[in-house]
């Protein structure tokens, strides 16, 4: 046994074929519903109706042609040919009718002409040998235009079953036609009739609904395809689709024949039989799958577009409520910053006024040290001219004057003394500017050996004791740096107690700096002083107790400070002291 969805294509082209024909023969629909169609369309399938008005007609017409005969002849006189109206008439009704009505017509017109025209009236008599030659004559071209007549209406028949056969046949050949299309085409197609059953429909339906076509034939569209659901919607757009008789396009489901759904759109037409009732549905069918997955995408799409634009205005909102807080605080900010601004201004004013005093400090400074190396230049001359007599004064006279005389040459030798000790250090401080060099790396440790081997004699007659760590090499001013090595260490010796001097170099390291401490045991300093003694000239003592000028510790901080670093001391007065200075490490870079 043939399965059905075996059926060769070609089998299946000759069954749509089949099924086409016997539409169309079901379907046909004459549009003409005049009246006058109406009759001729009965006449001509009703025989007896047919002969009735065939022959009835020739009676009419002859009788109407002696009529108008009668009336001429009663308008005009006598005079008129026999036969002249017949004539027209014979014709009319063998055209009409054919050969049978036309001989009716010429026997019926010789009767009358014979009974009314020709004498005597009232009996058919046909006397003289010319009326029987013209009753004769007459008969005879009433049988020729008959017999004519009878040809031309058999030929304009035949011709016109011939037109109408070649119409059909026209007609079945569209229909074939367009049956094919149907069936290869790709849209499925169907009809339905209104009871649920379907009619025509091509390959692409069945494979849309997966039944095969006989399967299709005994199924009933309305309630095995139409999910229960969807059934009202397409009785109103049918319903609608009636009134109206525009196509009507709507969505809905087919189930499949295993069970599966398939959205689809339908484009429905209707057929109307002669009552105005539906007769069947035709519908295109379009698999609308991917649209709605398309549609479904988009939606999804679109709620989440929603979503974002929901979050986006939330945050925008955000947004816009931390701009206010944000302008707010702006507007503070910006009176801040106008305050500092102003603050600035005033604090600009005061640097510039602070540099231009600075500018000032500097030259008067300069002025000072000028002064100072010249004043200390200028009177080492006359000092070593007063100092070097006096000695002269002294060893010469010294027995030959009395003690105070001897007193007085002492102090003034004494006076020259201190006099050079400060000329000297005066020079020293005032040269500071002068005598700097440039930056160089150089070793602490050969510096401090140099200074120390300086002091060597010194040291000695101390009794001091001089410990310290490697130190490192740095960048700076070496002999600046020698001058405060020997400075502090100097003052660390000669402060000194009852022991003997200890003093201890020693070096701590930082990531940025390096710092030296010089310590010794000596008689310390009062911390209310520890700042003071920094400056020119502050002593803590008198000559009588300690020898010196108070220049070194001002000379001393000069010099660090000069190469970017602090000096201080800590001590405490009997303790002894620990004189601390840095280095930058960056200068060493
Ligand atoms: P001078 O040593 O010529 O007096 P300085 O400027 O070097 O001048 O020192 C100033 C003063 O600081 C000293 O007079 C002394 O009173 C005090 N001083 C300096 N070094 C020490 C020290 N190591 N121990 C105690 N006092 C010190």
């Amino acid at each position: 046994m043939i399965k059905s969805d075996e059926i060769s294509d070609e089998e299946q082209k000759q069954k749509s074929l089949e099924r086409v024909k016997q539409s169309s023969d079901e379907f046909e629909i004459s549009n003409d519903d005049t009246r006058l169609n109406m009759f001729l369309q009965a006449v001509h399938t009703r025989p007896w109706l047919n002969l009735a008005v065939r022959y009835g007609a020739a009676i009419v017409v002859v009788i109407v042609a002696f009529l108008l005969y009668m009336a001429l002849t009663k308008l005009f006189g006598p005079g008129l040919p026999t036969y002249i109206l017949f004539y027209p008439a014979i014709i009319i009704v063998a055209l009409i009718g054919g050969l049978g009505p036309g001989l009716v017509a010429t026997i019926f017109s010789v009767l009358l002409a014979g009974i009314w025209i020709l004498p005597p009236q009232g009996q058919l008599s046909i006397k003289s040998p010319i009326d029987q030659l013209g009753v004769v004559l007459f008969t005879a071209i009433g049988i020729m235009i008959s017999s004519v007549a009878e040809l031309y209406r058999r030929n304009r028949m035949k011709a016109a079953a011939y037109d109408k056969e070649e119409a059909l046949r026209e007609t079945l050949h569209e229909k074939e036609f367009l049956a094919n299309i149907l069936e290869q085409a790709s849209q499925p197609f169907a009809i339905g009739y209104p009871d649920g059953r379907l009619g025509l429909h091509n390959h692409a339906f069945e494979e849309l609904t997966g039944y095969s076509s006989i399967e299709l034939n005994t199924l009933d569209w309305s309630t095995k395809l139409t999910p229960f659901e969807w059934r009202e919607m397409e009785t109103q757009k049918l319903d609608e689709l009636q009134r109206t008789g525009q196509p009507s396009r709507y969505v809905k489901e087919y189930i499949r024949k295993d069970g599966s759904r398939v959205p689809i759109e339908l484009l429905v037409n209707i057929a109307l039989d002669v009552e105005g009732n539906p007769e069947y549905y035709y519908s295109f069918i379009t698999d609308i799958t991917e649209r709605k997955k398309a549609e479904e995408q988009k939606n999804d799409m679109l709620v989440k577009e929603q979503q974002l634009t929901e979050e986006l205005q939330s945050s925008n909102e955000e947004l816009q409520s931390t701009t206010e807080e944000l302008q707010s605080s702006n507007e503070e900010l910006q009176s801040t910053t106008e305050e500092l601004h102003m603050t600035n201004k005033e604090l600009q004013h005061q640097q510039d006024e602070l540099r231009e005093l600075v500018d000032k400090l500097e030259v008067s400074n300069r002025e000072l040290e000028q002064f100072a190396y010249v004043a200390s230049h200028d009177l080492q001359e006359p000092l070593r001219m007063v100092s070097s007599f006096t000695q002269l004064l002294e060893k010469r006279y010294k027995d030959k004057l009395d003690d105070d005389a001897n007193d007085y040459i002492n102090f003034i030798v004494k006076g020259a003394h201190r006099m050079k000790d400060l000329i000297d250090d005066l020079l020293v401080f005032s040269r500071f500017n002068t005598q700097a060099k440039e930056f160089i790396l150089f070793d602490m440790d050969t510096a401090l050996n140099g200074v120390l081997s300086y002091l060597q004699p010194y040291i000695n007659i101390n009794h001091a004791q001089i410990t310290h760590d490697s130190l490192p090499s740095i960048m700076g001013d070496s002999l600046q740096i020698q001058q405060v090595l020997q400075n502090l260490l100097t003052n660390a010796i000669k402060f000194h107690g009852d022991e003997p001097p200890l003093v201890n170099i020693f070096l701590k390291k930082s990531e940025d700096e390096w710092t030296f401490g010089v310590n010794d045991n000596g008689i310390g300093i009062d911390p209310r002083y520890q700042e003071q003694i920094f400056q020119v000239f502050k002593r803590l003592h008198t000559r009588d107790e300690f020898e010196g000028t108070g220049i070194g510790l001002s000379i001393c901080k000069k010099i660090i400070e000069r190469h970017g670093g602090r000096i201080w001391v800590e001590s405490e007065a009997g303790k002894g002291s620990t004189f601390y200075f840095t280095i930058p490490k960056k200068l060493n870079k």
